[in-house]
C-alpha cells in the first residue's frame, strides 16, 4: 500500500448516489449525516431525537435496526417525523440479522432512504454470502442504495485470516497493521462488486472503511479513493469524547477533503453524560465550512483576548453572537438567500480589533485596558457607529438583524 504523503490526488467522484432529495459524491456538496443514539424500538424517542439532528444540518440521519421490535418502529418513526414536517432521509444500520428485518419487515425496508451493511457483521461461514445476497435483493426490489460500511473493529474474520496466511508465506511479509489496511479495502471492494453481480447499480453504492487511527484513516482512504469510484462516506470511527475526539476526526477528515476524498462526513463523537447528540452535526458543519467547502451558518471570528483584555465582557458577547447566530439560522435559511456566508467579528481590544473587523461583514471592538470604554463597530469594512453604555450587546445584535435584512435577497 502507497504512502499517503505521497499522493496529491484531487478526486471528488463524478459517481453520484441519491438518497431522496440528497445526492452523495456526482459534484454535489459534501453531505453532513448523524447517528442516533436512541433505542429504535422506542419511536417517539427516537423520531424526536432524528428531528433533533435534522434541525442542527444534519442531511441524513442513520438509526440502528438492530432487532423485530426496532424494525417494527421504523415505519412508524418515518410517519411521525412526516407529520412534524421533518423529512430528513432516513438510514438504517443492520448488523447480523438484517436479512431477516428487511424480510420480515417490508414496511421498514420502504421507509428507510438507505441500508447500512457491514460484511463483517452479516454472518458467518456459508451463512454469509447468502445472508448478504438477501439484503441487497431487498435494496433493488425496493430501489435503495446502500453503504457498505467496514470497520476495524468488526472486519470479516475470515477474509482477514486468509490474508494473513497469504501474507505470512511471503519472503517479505508485511506488517500486521498493513495487511489489516488491506483486508479494509478488499472488503469494501469486493463486496460492491459482489452487490453489483446480484443486481445493485453502481450508482446505489457508497464505501466506507472507517478506522479509528487518524493516519491509518488517511491511509486507508487514499488507497481505496484510486482503486474506485464509488462516492466514499468519511468519519473516524469511535473518534472518542470532547476535545480529543472533535480533534482527532478534525484531523483525519480535513487532510483527506482537502485531497478531494469524501463525499459524507460523520463525526462519531461521544457525547458526555447528559450531552448534546447534535455536538457531531455542528462539529462536522464548522469543518467544512472552516475548511471553505460548505457554508452553513454565520461564522464568528473572536480573538482569544489578552492582558488587555478589561473584562470578559467579550467572551460573552462573542458567545452570545455565535448562539444567536445559530439559533437564527433555520429561519434566516428560509427568509434570506446567501446569510450563511455573513461572517462577524467580535475583538477585544484596538490592536488587531478594527483590523480583523474590516475584513468581516460586520465587526466589533471593544475596549481594551486602557482605551477609552467605547466600541467601534464596521459594516463591511467602513466604521458606522461606536457603541457605548450598558446596551452594546442589544445594539450590536440590532445592527446584526438590520444588516441582514437590508443585505441578503428575500427568498420568494
Ligand atoms: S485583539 Fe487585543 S485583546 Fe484580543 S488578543 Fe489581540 S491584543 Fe489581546
Amino acid at each position: 500500500m502507497s504512502s499517503p504523503q505521497k499522493q496529491e490526488i484531487s478526486r471528488r467522484t463524478s459517481v453520484g448516489v441519491k438518497i431522496g432529495p440528497i445526492t452523495i459524491g456526482g459534484g454535489a456538496p459534501i453531505v453532513v449525516q448523524s447517528m442516533t443514539n436512541t433505542d429504535t424500538a422506542d419511536a417517539a424517542a427516537t423520531a424526536m431525537q432524528v428531528a433533533e439532528l435534522a434541525k442542527a444540518g444534519s442531511e441524513l440521519v442513520r438509526i440502528t435496526v438492530n432487532s423485530a421490535e426496532a424494525a417494527a418502529q421504523v415505519a412508524p418513526i418515518r410517519k411521525r417525523l412526516d407529520q412534524m414536517g421533518c423529512h430528513v432521509p432516513l438510514i438504517g444500520d443492520f448488523h447480523f440479522n438484517g436479512h431477516k428485518l428487511l424480510t420480515e419487515y417490508p414496511d421498514c425496508a420502504a421507509a428507510l432512504a438507505k441500508y447500512r451493511i457491514n460484511p463483517g457483521n452479516v454472518g458467518r461461514g456459508s451463512k454469509r454470502d447468502e445472508q448478504f445476497a438477501t439484503m441487497i435483493e431487498v435494496a433493488c426490489k425496493y430501489n435503495k442504495p446502500v453503504r457498505i460500511g467496514v470497520n476495524w473493529g468488526s472486519l470479516d474474520p475470515a477474509l482477514l485470516t486468509r490474508m494473513m496466511d497469504e501474507n505470512a508465506k511471503l519472503f517479505e511479509p508485511k506488517d500486521a497493521n498493513e495487511v489489516t489496511r488491506e483486508a479494509l479495502i478488499v472488503s469494501a471492494l469486493d463486496n460492491a462488486a459482489r452487490a453489483e453481480e446480484i443486481g445493485l447499480a453502481h450508482d446505489k453504492i457508497v464505501l466506507s472503511c472507517k478506522v479509528s487511527g487518524v493516519q491509518d484513516l488517511v491511509t486507508v482512504y487514499s488507497e481505496i479513493a484510486e482503486r474506485c469510484d464509488y462516492p466514499l462516506h468519511l468519519g473516524l470511527t469511535e473518534a472518542g469524547m470532547g476535545s480529543k475526539g472533535i480533534v482527532a476526526s478534525t484531523a483525519a477528515v480535513a487532510v483527506l477533503l482537502q485531497r478531494g476524498i469524501g463525499d459524507t462526513i460523520r463525526i462519531s463523537l461521544t457525547p458526555e453524560p447528559g450531552g448534546d447528540r447534535t455536538r457531531e452535526v455542528i462539529v462536522a458543519q464548522e469543518i467544512l465550512q472552516t475548511m471553505g467547502l460548505r457554508s452553513f451558518t454565520p461564522m464568528v471570528v473572536a480573538c482569544p483576548g489578552c492582558g488587555r483584555t478589561t473584562s470578559t465582557f467579550f467572551q460573552e458577547l462573542a458567545d452570545n453572537i455565535q448562539t444567536y447566530l445559530r439559533n437564527q439560522m433555520p429561519v434566516w435559511r428560509e427568509q434570506y438567500a446567501g446569510v450563511e456566508k455573513m461572517s462577524v467579528a467580535v475583538m477585544g481590544c484596538v490592536v488587531n480589533g478594527p483590523g480583523e473587523s474590516k475584513h468581516a461583514n460586520i465587526g466589533i471592538s471593544l475596549p481594551g485596558s486602557g482605551e477609552s470604554p467605547v466600541a467601534p463597530v464596521f459594516v463591511d469594512g467602513q466604521k458606522t457607529v461606536t457603541l457605548k453604555g450598558a446596551n452594546i450587546a442589544e445594539e450590536f445584535q440590532k445592527i446584526v438583524d438590520d444588516y441582514v435584512r437590508d443585505k441578503y435577497a428575500k427568498r420568494g
